[in-house]
């Protein structure tokens, strides 16, 4: 089990059992144990369980502006056996729910869709009919038409994207047995990471130990350009602050 995970800074995204495990590489990489993770029974049964994350998590978030980013669906096939999956589904938000919530923020996110569309179907309804049969009528209309109408549908495909998470249960008691971080990875040890918290120990230690070969130990070299990177800086501020203070006299 790794202690040094920067679980202060997790708090409240990930469960805050006493069985944490850091591990690198990818979420459907993992291998878990044929048992529950909520109680332990011997299961094969598998419960996909989603959770939305920033999209600029890990090394990523150092490059982040204050622009909106987005948001990631990550998705970890977790094992649970008959009796907790059923528990699940009875705790779970209903799809009629999630689906009332999605409607909701899509409703608003196409009220600027409204007047590009609006405007296309004007300019279709301007086009005269042609005097002769056969005779191209409305060109440059339609064209514009065409636009407008492609600028509104693009706003309404952004409004289904951005309503994704809408569609995301929230997590259950079965759910947060076994819990997952966003990518925790740094700018110089910037291989994807995440830290796993579980609440059966026996689980745990099954879990941990299909996984071992990549439990995450800081790698020595980036701890080594780190502390470079860091030293660089202090004397770059220290020489800045001699020039200044020179120049200033
Ligand atoms: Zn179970």
């Amino acid at each position: 089990m790794s202690g040094t995970a920067p679980v202060d800074r997790l708090n409240g995204i990930l469960a805050p059992h006493p069985n944490r495990v850091e591990l690198t590489g990818p979420l459907r990489s993992l291998t878990f144990p044929d048992r529950c993770a909520n109680c332990g029974a011997a299961t094969t049964g598998r419960l996909p369980v989603r959770k939305v994350f920033a999209r600029s998590a890990g090394y990523r978030r150092w490059a982040s502006s204050r622009r909106y980013q987005g948001y990631r669906i990550d998705t970890a096939r977790v094992p649970y056996c008959h009796a907790c999956l059923a528990r699940d589904a009875q705790e779970r938000d209903s799809l009629a729910l999630r689906w009332r919530r999605r409607l909701g923020g899509m409703l608003i996110r196409f009220f600027p869709a409204v007047f590009p569309l609006g405007f296309a179907v004007y300019l279709l309804t301007t086009i005269e009919p042609p005097t002769h049969p056969g005779d191209p009528a409305g060109g440059l209309e339609r064209a514009l038409a065409f636009v407008f109408g492609l600028s509104g549908a693009g706003l309404l495909a952004y409004a289904w994207w951005d309503t994704r998470d809408c569609m995301v249960p929230k997590q259950t008691s079965v759910t947060l047995a076994f819990d997952f971080s966003p990518d925790v990875s740094d700018i110089l040890d910037h291989a994807q990471r995440r830290i796993y918290t579980m609440r059966d120990a026996a689980f745990a230690e099954a879990f941990t130990a299909l996984n071992r070969d990549r439990i995450w130990r800081p790698d020595p070299a980036a701890v080594r350009a780190e502390k470079r990177v860091w030293i660089a800086c202090v004397v770059f501020l220290a020489l800045a602050a001699i020039t200044a203070a020179v120049l200033n006299r």
